[in-house]
């Protein structure tokens, strides 16, 4: 039974006794060995399914701590700017406590599934005409002006609860793996996942601490560029930020850890995509194949990971952005309830399969 983050790791995180328990069955992801993606690398590959959050991304690990201690608080509305699946998920706990959700989404750049779970559990959703970045700043503004707390990454208690990803991965493999590959867009999850494996290193069952390779979109890259990005775009747009907020936890990370922050272009990303579903059966969201895409470079780029531990980040899950996925694959065949028709369709008309594979 999905006892939630707040219980199952309370001795983690910066709870007090009248911390209210609350949870929505987040936390407790599968981590799923992949069967044709590792035969590429050679290396071990496990995925880390964040999509199996109750909102479907990894940000209700955070959301779930920040929320629980803005109730403890008294406080009585919470804000965020987000590109998506912050706001999905601050709606949803939001709801569950009767707290007041206020979201800033960049007008028409989000993905349709993630505005839909804001607006169905009752946030007021208001679009800014500008990016995330200047959401953001908006957000902070309103945060310092009115008593509505911020929920956002810069908020300390999301990464406290992001940072229980990592504790799994080390449960689930029984020490931590060779090198961690994670999309990097505001930069908080793997400064969280960071602070993560560092936490349990050198407890019982870790006895190391991972590479961390972070992977932001090429279009939308601004710690490998080394400067902000005025107008990122990318077709994976949790990760079209110009100006992480986290830019310096990232960096450590990569530093610290020995792994570093790169880029893909978003044929790379949308190849993972692809592959990671026709491959693998799992779909995730554009973003989450940043991952698996860094992988993949960094394999054909020389890297060798032959008999290591890799876990790839999917942070959520494909169901959210259906536009990308419809634009990705072949539209369905359209034929009368006739038999033979149908079977000649199946079957193709030259004896072979007429099965096209994404
Ligand atoms: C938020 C998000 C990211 C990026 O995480 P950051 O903490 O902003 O770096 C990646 N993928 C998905 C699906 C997300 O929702």
């Amino acid at each position: 039974m999905g006892r939630g983050v707040l219980t199952q790791y309370a001795e983690f995180l910066p709870l007090t006794p009248v911390t209210p328990r609350i949870t929505l069955g987040e936390g407790e992801t599968p981590l799923v060995r992949s069967r044709q993606i590792e035969r590429e690398t050679g290396g071990e590959v496990y995925f880390k399914m964040e999509g199996c959050n109750p909102t479907g991304s990894f940000k209700d690990r955070g959301m779930v701590v920040a929320v629980a201690k803005a109730v403890e608080a008294g406080s009585q509305a919470i804000i965020c700017a987000s590109t998506g699946n912050t706001s999905a998920s601050a709606a949803a706990f939001g709801a569950r406590c009767g707290l007041r959700v206020i979201v800033l989404v960049p007008q028409g750049r989000i993905a349709l599934g993630k505005l839909a779970q804001a607006l169905v559990c009752g946030a007021q959703v208001i679009a800014i005409e500008g990016s995330f970045d200047q959401s953001l700043e908006v957000a902070r503004g309103l945060s310092d002006r009115h008593p509505f707390t911020l929920v956002n990454s810069l908020n300390p208690y999301r990464l406290e609860g992001q940072k229980t990803a990592a504790f799994e991965v080390i449960e689930a493999l029984g020490d931590a793996p060779d090198y961690l590959f994670i999309p990097v867009g505001n930069a908080g999850n793997i400064t969280a996942y960071w602070r993560g494996f560092q936490e349990f290193h050198g407890r019982e069952k870790s006895s190391r601490t991972p590479r961390m390779m972070g992977f932001q979109a090429e279009g939308s890259a601004p710690i490998v560029r080394g400067e902000p990005v005025a107008d990122p775009h990318t077709v994976a747009s949790a990760i079209r930020i110009g100006n992480p907020a986290l830019w310096q936890g990232a960096v450590a990370a990569g530093n610290e850890s020995g792994g570093g922050v790169g880029a893909v272009s978003d044929d790379e990303i949308l190849e993972a995509y692809r592959l990671l579903a026709s491959a693998e059966g799992i779909f995730c969201e554009p973003a989450s194949a940043a991952s698996v895409a860094g992988l993949l470079k960094s394999t054909r780029q020389g890297l060798s990971v032959a008999g290591k531990q890799i876990v790839c980040v999917i942070t959520g899950t494909g169901l959210k952005d259906p536009d990308t996925a419809m634009s990705q694959a072949p539209e369905p065949t359209v034929i009368p309830p006739d038999l033979e028709q149908i079977e000649k369709a199946i079957i193709g008309t030259l004896g072979g399969s007429s099965w096209t594979r994404l």
